[in-house]
């Protein structure tokens, strides 16, 4: 072990050192982290955030990493990858610790008589990952319904309550993405008894099957652009230069969704964004508008 292995030893027995990423991705990609924590406790992750710091080691903090392409020679710092799942209801709220799944929280919400987030079954991910970026789907945002939450300042570990306007929410964007800052946990605002379980169950079974119609199958990260506009989605336009089904090396662009990229099994992060790339010139070509990537690419050496 060099001296800041051990350093790291002594002070969080847990930590994995050469951790493979693929591991921790819904891409199933990615070489090793040099240091990766799965953190069950909120003071491990403050613990973990000040020593990062006075090591100068670059940190991120993932969930269920179902919007990431981490690089191939994997990443040379800390991955915290938050596991507290707790979730606690109020009168018209729910309060849901960073590392919750939203499919739990949906969940959890119907057995208490919740309506709100239903719109959002098939969601993949954590509560972190979604207020991180502003995840939704079906006309639900984060930004929609997200009341406040707690935050880890990037330097000092310190804690802070912030409201949703500090997120400066934006169509998959959050003010987080240029200034990384940790989410513990996040309240959003549901309502007591508008939906019938019958009315919940009809709403998320539709959902359901329209995700099962049009979305493949497979290691993917979800859609890996955003949608420059809602008349002209990523999906649409890299059907029209006809890219779906293209494949480089062991990626394809699935032949059922234009947004979907997937890993056939032992894709590299290379053959993603050599594909990625292809996508971009053909639909700049063609139509002028440039895809900007929804999934976050994580380098090598931190953000
Ligand atoms: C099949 C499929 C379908 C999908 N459908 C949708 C959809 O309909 N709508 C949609 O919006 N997305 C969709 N996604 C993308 C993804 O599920 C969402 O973006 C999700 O919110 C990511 O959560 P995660 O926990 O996996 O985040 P991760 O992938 O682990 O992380 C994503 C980003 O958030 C950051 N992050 C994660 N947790 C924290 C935290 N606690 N504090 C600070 N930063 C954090 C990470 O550093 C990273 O930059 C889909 C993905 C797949 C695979």
């Amino acid at each position: 072990m060099n001296n800041l292995q051990l350093e790291f030893k002594a002070s969080f027995p847990k930590i994995i050192f050469n951790e493979p990423l693929k591991k921790h991705c819904t891409f199933g990609i990615g070489g090793a982290a040099d240091f990766f924590y799965p953190a069950t406790k909120n003071k491990e992750i403050k613990d973990l955030i000040r020593f990062a710091n006075k090591y100068k080691v670059p940190f991120i903090t993932i969930g269920k990493g179902s919007n990431i392409l981490f690089h191939d020679h994997g990443f040379r710092g800390l991955v915290i990858n938050i596991k507290i799942e707790k979730i606690t209801f109020h009168k018209d709220s729910v309060e849901a610790e960073a590392g919750a799944s939203i499919a739990k929280l949906i969940f959890e919400s119907i057995k208490h008589g919740f309506n709100g987030l239903e719109k959002w079954v098939g969601l993949p991910g954590t509560v972190g990952g979604a207020v991180f970026g502003n995840a939704g789907c079906n006309g639900l945002e984060v930004k929609d319904c997200l009341i406040k939450s707690t935050l880890l300042e990037a330097f000092t570990g310190k804690e802070k309550k912030v409201d949703n306007k500090y997120f400066r929410y934006k169509y998959r964007h959050s003010i987080l993405k240029e200034e990384p800052e940790t989410i513990l946990s996040a309240t959003f605002r549901l309502q007591k008894n508008k939906l019938n379980p019958e009315e919940q169950r009809k709403i998320m079974e539709e959902i359901q099957k329209f995700r099962l119609d049009q979305q493949p199958k497979g290691s993917s990260s979800g859609s890996f652009f955003k949608n420059p506009s809602k008349d002209q989605p990523a999906g649409y336009l890299i059907d029209q230069v006809h890219l779906k089904g293209q494949q480089i090396g062991q990626a394809k662009i699935s032949e059922k969704h234009g947004n979907f990229f997937l890993n056939l099994g032992g894709a590299t992060a290379q053959d993603i964004l050599s594909l990625a790339q292809l996508a971009k010139e053909k639909v700049k070509e063609r139509f002028g508008l440039v895809l900007e990537e929804e999934v976050r690419i994580i380098p090598e050496q931190g953000l």
